[in-house]
């Protein structure tokens, strides 16, 4: 494989998924003084998409760390290889998800 590749898309993906979660975080916490539930109508949407929000911030940072740990392996050496038995990883596999860092045995036994 083309680990030099490899590196420059784990690289984009972990920078915009980080830029991603910095607007995320940023957001100003709106209506934090009134709690939810008083208003019904506008207020229970708002509550909603918060709760959205943070469904997708927790994804994303599952996802960066998941990206951070395949680059470190790229620098251990270990890229290709399974974190959890140390076996390599089908490479149609790597070539599907960059990031993957377990064998398909492992990820199916949810290692
Ligand atoms: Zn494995």
């Amino acid at each position: 494989m083309d680990l030099d590749a490899v590196r420059a898309t784990l690289e984009a993906r972990r920078d915009d998924t980080r830029a991603r979660v910095a607007v995320l975080a940023k957001r100003p916490e709106r209506g934090a003084s009134q709690g939810f539930g008083k208003r019904i109508g506008d207020g229970t949407v708002e509550a909603i998409s918060r709760f959205n929000d943070i469904g997708v911030g927790t994804a994303l940072e599952t996802g960066l760390a998941r990206t951070e740990r395949a680059l470190a392996k790229l620098d251990e050496g270990t890229y290709g290889c399974c974190d959890n038995c140390g076996q390599p990883i089908a490479e149609k596999r790597l070539r599907a998800m960059p990031d993957v860092v377990l064998c398909i045995d492992c990820a199916k036994r949810g290692a």
